[in-house]
């Protein structure tokens, strides 16, 4: 059974002198849980005045009464001699607003040894409790692999607008004297990626200007309620931090809200500016992989073209072609290949000169190009021999579109200092059949290719 107090008057006078003026809130209760006094600190924290907390029972401080039952069994059960470890309780103000503190307690002896009565100290460390809530948060977002760039800025925004209890976080890029939307949250959806606004006319310009963090709580009380942002966009509350991507400015991170909102402390100012180092390193490792993949792409690119031409080199169309050919076969789809071989293309050279014959074979390029559906490839075989693939083609229809090709050539101009010059080519087509690999159907082509040559050239010869 919990034991009375048994503190004299006297005994709680003095001590509650002792904690009068304390920085700290201090109650100090009997072992029965009544509350004997406060100090001035705890009627300030919880609202009220002493006499509406002296004789009252401790539950009028807990948020609920079960956060009150469960302190009554762990701690104050009469049973518990140290109460002097730290714990945080959920705790109510008298008008109703709940908040973490931080409570410490402590029995008090008397000259016979015997409980008399707790001292318990109570301080708020709801924004503690909020900051390192949201560092846990934060970490898992950033830490996480399965989340896109996007996805993870979307998650930090959205951490922002409730830590800060500001409904709308912005990511935006600054670009000369423009503000861009790069990804937003919003409660009415109203902003999306690539809107853009004049840079003087935004919150923020004064991000910008400090080159640091910015908040105002009421606006319109405030040192820019004149300032054009206020008129353009009617914000009452906002907290900004530039974005710096390898030492550059790249854009802001911004929180804000139509409604005035408590005064921004230390922490927001510092939460903020985390959120957005986290957002500019993030921008800054995206752009290291994208100009590698880039870079990548690009070796890769110059490895499968052809210098003269700007077709698709040998290394590339022998890649491709066997595994066009293994699919096409795979699933019963057509597929023809061609030879294409320029005629008495010697001659060229020998009349008009090497960079001639090299001009002849850039022009007849892009015409094989300009005749070239998306999913067909022409690529340079080699000397003046090209090839064409043409998927999910029957040789009919293969025929019919080579056939455009040879017809361009055999009018083309090449040179209009040399109107005289034209170049035929001759074509050997062949259609893909069950057992073919690479070598077999090129040589077919091949072998068609010849008997073109042998029949008079400029002219495409296939299987009947
Ligand atoms: P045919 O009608 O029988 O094909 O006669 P052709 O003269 O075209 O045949 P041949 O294979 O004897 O000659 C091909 C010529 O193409 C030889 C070579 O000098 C020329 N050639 C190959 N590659 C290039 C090139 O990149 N640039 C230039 N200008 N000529 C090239
Ligand atoms: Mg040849
Ligand atoms: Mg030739």
């Amino acid at each position: 059974m919990p034991q009375k107090n048994t503190l004299s008057d006297q005994d709680l006078a003095v001590l509650s002198r002792g904690f009068e003026y304390l920085d700290q809130a201090t109650v100090i209760t009997s072992l029965d849980r009544q509350i004997l006094g406060v100090n001035l600190k705890a009627c300030e924290l919880f609202g009220y005045q002493v006499s509406e907390l002296v004789h009252k029972s401790t539950q009028i401080f807990y948020a609920t009464i079960e956060e009150y039952e469960r302190l009554g069994k762990e701690r104050y059960n009469g049973l518990n001699k140290s109460t002097n470890t730290a714990t945080n309780v959920q705790y109510t103000t008298k008008s109703g607003k709940s908040f973490v503190g931080k409570t410490y307690g402590g029995i008090v002896y008397d000259d016979n040894g015997n409980p008399s009565c707790i001292v318990t100290l109570i301080s708020d460390v709801t924004t503690q409790v909020a900051t390192e809530e949201a560092l846990n948060r934060l970490h898992r977002i950033t830490s996480s692999r399965q989340l896109s760039f996007e996805q993870r800025v979307h998650a930090v925004l959205e951490l922002g607008t409730r830590l800060f209890g500001l409904p709308i976080g912005i990511f935006s890029k600054v670009t000369e004297s423009e503000y861009v939307v790069q990804q937003a949250v919003h409660p009415e959806n109203a902003l999306e990626k690539g809107m853009t606004f004049d840079l003087a006319g935004t919150y923020c310009s004064h991000v910008y200007n400090a080159n640091d963090v910015q908040g105002f709580n009421h606006v319109s009380n405030s040192s820019i309620a004149c300032h054009p942002c206020f008129k353009n966009f009617g914000l009452e509350a906002y907290l900004g931090a530039p974005i710096f991507v390898d030492g550059g400015r790249f854009g802001t991170l911004n929180f804000s809200s139509p409604e005035p909102c408590r005064p921004f402390i230390q922490q927001d100012i510092e939460l903020v500016k985390l959120f957005s180092a986290w957002v500019g390193h993030e921008i800054g490792r995206n752009s290291d992989i994208s100009a590698l993949e880039h870079a990548h792409k690009e070796m890769e690119r110059i490895a499968n073209t052809d210098d003269l031409t700007g077709l698709v080199n040998r290394r590339y169309i022998e890649v491709t072609l066997t595994q066009m050919i293994q699919h096409s076969a795979a699933l019963e789809i057509p597929l023809c290949v061609a030879i294409i071989d320029f005629d008495r293309f010697k001659q060229v050279n020998d009349t008009y000169g090497h960079s001639i014959g090299d001009q002849t074979l850039k022009t007849h390029s892009e015409l094989m190009q300009a005749n070239c559906r998306g999913t067909d490839i022409y690529g340079r075989w080699g000397g003046e021999e090209f090839i064409a693939i043409l998927p999910n083609t029957s040789l009919k229809s293969a025929v019919s579109s080579l056939e455009r090709f040879r017809s361009k050539a055999e009018s083309h101009i090449i040179d209009a200092s040399i109107p005289e010059l034209i170049v035929t080519a001759s074509i050997g087509v062949t259609e893909l059949r069950p057992d073919d690999n690479l070598d077999s159907i090129v040589n077919r082509a091949d072998a068609l290719l010849y008997l073109a040559k042998q029949n008079g050239r400029n002219q495409i010869q296939h299987e009947k």
